[in-house]
């Protein structure tokens, strides 16, 4: 039976040389491993006492919304740039790759204090630590990470002030 790491594929130098692309997208096409890991990422401590998901833009879309309907949390999503509509707080990180910027819709991130961030996959951490700075910027509170995959070796975790729980690490 195939475990959640066969369903981890490394592209190599992709979407530029030097970077090892982990391509979590057959997950999906495994139902009972992405129950599995949906049902492990949402009986984590810190997401029980959070108000709400954030969820990042675009694959952490997919889980969050997951551990969203399992957990029974109210979801709000990080967007890049020119996708959200109304009133919107932006901030600008650095990538593993190039630069960006996410965005949080005012009136949905005004309806709750504490949040618990789901994201696809935790790199250098400068995606993460956009969206939690953006929050606590706003006084909320972050009380954790819980991605699917966390590359060790860019210790992105180092760069964070909240827990973070990873499924798999490389
Ligand atoms: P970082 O800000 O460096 O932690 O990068 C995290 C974000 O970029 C995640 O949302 C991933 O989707 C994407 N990402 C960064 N590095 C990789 C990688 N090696 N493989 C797959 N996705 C990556």
């Amino acid at each position: 039976m195939k475990k959640l790491e066969d369903l981890i594929i490394t592209y190599k130098d992709f979407p530029k040389k030097g970077i090892d692309f982990k391509d979590v997208l057959e997950i999906l096409q495994n139902p009972e491993i992405f129950q599995d890991l949906i049902l492990k990422m949402s009986s984590n401590k810190f997401l029980k006492n959070a108000e709400a998901i954030i969820s990042i833009d675009a694959r952490g879309f997919i889980f969050g919304s997951a551990v969203a309907l399992e957990s029974s949390k109210p979801m709000i999503v990080a967007r890049k740039p020119g996708k959200l509509p109304g009133k919107i707080l932006t901030r600008e990180y650095d990538l593993e790759y190039g630069k960006n910027s996410l965005s949080i819709q005012s009136n949905a991130l005004k309806k709750f204090d504490s949040f618990v961030i789901v994201d696809d996959l935790l790199a250098t951490g400068g995606t993460v630590n956009c969206v939690s700075r953006l929050l606590q910027d706003q006084g909320k509170e972050v009380l954790g990470l819980i991605t699917v995959v966390e590359l060790k070796k860019l210790e992105g975790r180092l760069k964070l002030d909240f827990p973070v729980q990873s499924m798999i690490s490389f």
